[in-house]
């Protein structure tokens, strides 16, 4: 499948649609979520057009890959979730409900997230 031009975090990456921008470098741009579901609720994605973590993994170059990583933790940490803990999050692909095919990592934080995964819808 081809990657989408027009998908939401394409157009927050070309500056269509505004973001609340938490941090920005070469590689990587991160931001809230829109619709947070914990008190913290970031998204960190790469500038890069991938769809999702399969692509990413496949094609991303090293830099791209540590650059992403690099900032998912500082971002966390300046966030100032790395002391009461976080959960990070990347959905590919139907049975993850996977929304936006732009690669993102979500942070969780600022509250107790409770074990691991949700029981399935059905
Ligand atoms: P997914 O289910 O693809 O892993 O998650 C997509 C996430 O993107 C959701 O948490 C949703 O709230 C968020 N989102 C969708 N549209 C926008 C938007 O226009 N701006 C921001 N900041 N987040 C968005």
């Amino acid at each position: 499948m081809a990657y989408d031009r027009n998908n939401v975090f394409a157009r927050i990456l070309r500056g269509e649609i505004p973001c609340r921008k938490v941090f920005e470098d070469e590689h990587v741009l991160a931001f809230n979520d829109i619709n947070p579901q914990t008190p913290t609720h970031i998204l960190v994605i790469p500038k890069g057009e991938y769809e999702s973590l399969d692509d990413f993994a496949e094609r991303a170059s090293e830099t791209e890959m540590a650059a992403l990583l690099r900032a998912t933790g500082r971002i966390a940490r300046e966030a100032g979730v790395a002391a009461s803990g976080y959960r990070i999050l990347a959905n590919h692909g139907a049975n993850a409900h996977q929304e936006v095919p732009h690669f993102h990592i979500h942070i969780f934080g600022g509250r107790n997230l409770g074990r691991m995964i949700g029981k399935t819808a059905g």
